[in-house]
């Protein structure tokens, strides 16, 4: 008797980088070569598709947020925990820009 339980075929994951646009032309550009900088970052040489611009440019691919801990973990990568789209973790927070309050001790005379 046959097994009803069909496996489905290996998934083939061929060697591809997410697609980018050239910043000139906004034409798709094409990943030529690309060499891993450290364990967390990537370095990908891109040409733009458009032989009308011909730009040539390097981009980063790294790895900056942990969204479920790996079962397997290296000690020496340390990343903050984080959410899909979220903010990253909370001690990550800068100040908000338009923070204009003067630090404490400062003179707030008004000019004369
Ligand atoms: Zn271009």
């Amino acid at each position: 008797m046959t097994s009803i339980h069909l496996h489905r075929p290996k998934r083939s994951y061929a060697a591809r980088v997410p697609g980018i646009t050239c910043p000139h032309c906004d034409t798709r550009a094409i990943a030529r070569d690309s060499v891993q900088a450290d364990p967390l970052t990537r370095v990908i040489r891109f040409v733009c598709d458009n032989p009308e611009c011909g730009h040539v440019f390097i981009a980063q691919l790294a790895i900056y947020r942990t969204l479920r801990p790996s079962a397997k973990p290296n000690p020496a990568i340390v990343l903050p925990l984080g959410q899909w789209r979220g903010k990253p973790a909370n001690d990550d927070e800068t100040p908000p820009a338009n923070d204009d309050t003067p630090p404490a001790g400062e003179a707030t005379t008004a000019p004369s």
